[in-house]
């Protein structure tokens, strides 16, 4: 088949896990995705999640880690994060699909009248819809590769229809779809031996449930040998070249290069019959893995967040500070605080000796007063500061507090009744509170003000930045907050809403209502993140 000659058929490849669930299966899809676009495919990548709710808006992120945000604003599962930061790929409400969501669908399908007197059933009604979801995401048929990413683990009840699907497409487009089944293989020590038997028993339901896996990927934290190799390609029904190894590695930036390396991508073309116009091209990609590894300096960045004890509830700006460090050839040392256990009392002791702080994005009141007390600490140390979502809302209020003069200032949030509410409810949202209807979510303009740091890290006038929140700064306490010498340096062009504000007289003092660290990748570390951990590592050599 040749590449790409004006008609696209686009292949559908779905990855399954086994044995145990946080195996990498998201880690795996953004892999393939990009060595498969490293040699010049068009590729788009999608999550099917097993849960019933309909987006992951609601989810504690002890539950499901962060949520994610994609540019149309779709509140959505956190491996989308990982597609956009290895591929660059613009991920949108099409990339996340859940079993909320297919169940959704068809019962207002149902409700109108659609199914004719039917009885509406799990097949084919909710495996239909399953389908068309998954078909969305090639946009029309313009991508080479659908990546599907089912989560859960096969032989889950709730992810049935999502594997029942796998097998429709499969039997109705053999050549256009594919199976990789990700597993794992335990080493025990006391034996010294490598398991397979999880690998063949999670195979065996995935053939129970119709479906013949074409690629297995292997987790282990030992090197493979090729016998075990060989051992499982017999009981699987798999060529031995489709059994991939894939190894625990420092990082999760250099899986592109070992599943290369270990002929996944190869896998992939051959069990299509298809050949690439060159082999991946992956020099930046492989830059950046010799610059984080050949770092030199260390920068040392605290984040004070709500939900720090749970490793994936702030995932994008772990990430996009790891992308800046790297960028500036230094290594990033993150210390997590608990903001709820941040005081007047203790925070010297905490923060000390730290290059600079970030305050971290929520909601609800737990930990706001260790987020203004963390921002205050910042503005009086002259310490490199970003806050994100509510941590730029806590140090507007802290900045009300004790320099402004306003002792109550508070956002509306946290205290409906303060006199002096600095962050409050945009008029329109004001008649229908408490669900995700009344936030302001995805990409929005920004106006920057010449002369300002934003302007200066950005480079350009006009920015878009993702949003996720509700509150808006009160604009009628602008000039007051200007003359204490608070600026708005972004403003939404369309509504004159605030975007980002800063300290001039301090060295880096930037908070921003919406989310950058949605838009850091690999290849393009976020401008203000680059910013920032620069400004932290300047303040480190002055010490
Ligand atoms: N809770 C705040 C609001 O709703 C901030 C949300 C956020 O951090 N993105 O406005």
């Amino acid at each position: 088949m040749k590449y790409r000659t004006g008609m696209v058929k686009t292949k559908y490849i779905f990855i399954t896990g086994g044995v145990s669930s946080s195996l990498g299966k998201g880690i795996t899809a953004s892999s393939l995705g990009k060595l498969l676009q490293a040699r010049g495919f068009k590729v788009s990548l999608q999550k099917l999640d097993p849960y019933v709710n309909v987006n992951s808006g609601m989810l504690n992120p002890y539950e499901q880690g962060e949520c994610f945000v994609t540019e149309d604003g779709c509140e959505a599962d956190m491996d989308l994060g990982h597609y956009e930061r290895f591929l660059d790929f613009c991920a949108t409400r099409d990339s996340n699909v859940t079993t909320g969501r297919i169940y959704q669908t068809v019962i207002q399908k149902e409700r109108r009248g659609d199914y004719l007197g039917k009885t509406v059933q799990v097949v084919p009604h909710i495996t239909d819809e399953i389908k068309r979801c998954i078909k969305l995401a090639s946009a029309g048929g313009d991508c080479d590769f659908v990546i599907t990413e089912v989560g859960g683990t096969v032989g889950d009840i709730e992810s049935h229809p999502f594997v029942e699907s796998v097998r429709q497409l499969k039997w109705e487009m053999p050549d256009a779809c594919l199976c990789v089944h990700l597993t794992y293989v335990p080493y025990l020590a006391a034996s010294k031996e490598l398991k397979t038997k999880p690998t063949q028993h999670s195979v065996k339901v995935l053939l129970e449930a119709g479906v013949q896996p074409d690629i297995l990927v292997l987790r282990t934290e030992h090197k493979l040998p090729k016998e075990l190799k060989r051992k499982v390609a017999l009981f699987c029904n798999v060529g031995e070249s489709s059994v991939v190894e894939a190894i625990d590695l420092p990082s999760i930036y250099e899986a592109p290069l070992k599943l290369r390396d270990e002929g996944l991508d190869l896998a992939v073309l051959n069990r299509f019959g298809m050949t690439s116009p060159h082999e991946p091209d992956l020099e930046s990609w492989t830059s950046f893995i010799h610059r984080m590894k050949s770092a030199t300096g260390v920068v040392r960045v605290g984040l004070v967040g709500k939900y720090v004890e749970s490793p994936d509830a702030y995932k994008s700006i772990g990430e996009a500070l790891v992308h800046a460090a790297t960028y500036l050839n230094c290594r990033m040392e993150l210390s997590l605080f608990q903001a709820d256990q941040m005081s007047e009392e203790n925070v010297v002791r905490k923060l000390e000796g730290l290059d600079a702080v970030l305050v971290a994005p929520g909601f609800g009141q737990r930990g706001e007063k260790g987020k203004i007390v963390a921002a205050k600490y910042a503005r009086l140390k002259n310490l490199p500061f970003l806050g994100i979502g509510l941590g730029m809302q806590c140090a507007v209020v802290e900045f009300a507090r004790n320099v402004v003069g306003f002792f109550d200032a508070e956002s509306k949030e946290m205290n409906p009744q303060t006199e002096h509410p600095i962050f409050d409810l945009m008029t329109e949202e004001k008649s229908h509170l408490g669900t995700d209807g009344t936030m302001r979510l995805g990409a929005y303009d920004c106006q920057l003000k010449k002369g300002s740091l934003a302007y200066e890290m950005y480079g350009t006038e006009v920015v878009r930045e993702r949003h996720r929140h509700r509150y808006e700064f009160n604009n009628s306490y602008k000039e007051v907050f200007e003359r204490a010498g608070m600026s708005f340096s972004g403003i939404n062009p369309q509504s004159g809403l605030v975007e980002i504000i800063e300290l001039p007289h301090l060295k880096w003092f930037v908070g921003t209502q919406f989310h950058p660290e949605f838009k850091s990748t690999v290849l393009h570390p976020h401008p203000l993140f680059v910013g920032f951990v620069k400004a932290a590592i300047e303040n480190r050599q002055e010490k």
